[in-house]
């Protein structure tokens, strides 16, 4: 049978996001909004809409949609931001982001999950304000630097110094930062010149690689 995926969307935005404290509307409506289907792999997009991580090849996965919330949410979107992500992966948290933010540049070092992040953005009609760049994201983007929101979606042993310098004053920054396989998601906000953090949540997410990750 194949499933009715506005029903399962619908439910894990109420048993999995709203249970468990995710209180931005907007954030409530984007994902509420965005095909989450779309960005999983047809072998395992039964699990679309399952409570955790799902695989989406080259050792990757699409975070838990609760994850994808939280970060969201502790980046306090108003729709006027530019937004840089690092590790599109398929694509499904920059579309997110998308629909929160004005413009959001995404960084993904495996070349095929670039490849296919920009076509599931394209595919999904998410693609007008979402762009998409192969590269290596522990050095930032300085392109299109500064930007008001960063978010982080890999393990990082440290925040990367030119993720910061890239940072907005004001801007938030979200970031897994600890071991390998096991992270506190820290929240970085930037105001006055100041910088402020605080630990949102404990996490378990792939490993940031590249010049400022893991070797
Ligand atoms: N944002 C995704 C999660 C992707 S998983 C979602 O929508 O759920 C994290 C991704 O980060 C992986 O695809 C991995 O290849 C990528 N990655 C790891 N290190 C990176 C780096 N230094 N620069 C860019 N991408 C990186």
């Amino acid at each position: 049978m194949i499933p009715h995926w506005d029903v399962e969307r619908r439910k894990m935005v109420e048993s999995q996001l709203r249970r468990r404290a995710i209180r931005d509307e907007r954030v409530l409506a984007a994902m509420l909004e965005i095909p989450r289907e779309r960005f999983v792999p047809p072998e395992a997009r039964l699990y679309s809409y399952d409570d955790g991580p799902v695989p989406i090849g080259w050792g990757q996965t699409i975070s838990q949609p609760y994850m994808t919330a939280l970060m969201a949410e502790s980046l306090e979107l108003s729709g006027r931001e530019t937004v840089l992500e690092i590790g599109a992966g398929s694509g499904y948290a920059a579309a997110v982001l998308g629909a929160l933010a004005a413009r959001v540049v995404t960084i993904e070092i495996v070349p095929a999950l670039a490849g296919m992040a920009r076509e599931n953005l394209r595919r999904a009609g998410r693609d007008g304000n979402v762009t998409v760049v192969c590269g290596d994201g522990s050095l930032g983007y300085p392109d299109l630097a500064p930007y008001d929101a960063i978010s982080v979606a890999a393990g990082a042993p440290d925040l990367p110094p030119a993720l910061l310098g890239q940072l907005n004053d004001p801007g938030r920054l979200v970031i897994p930062v600890g071991e390998w396989d096991d992270q506190e998601l820290r929240v970085v906000v930037k105001r006055g010149g100041a910088v402020d953090e605080r630990v949102a949540a404990m996490c378990r997410f792939v490993p940031l690689r590249g010049s400022e990750g893991w070797r």
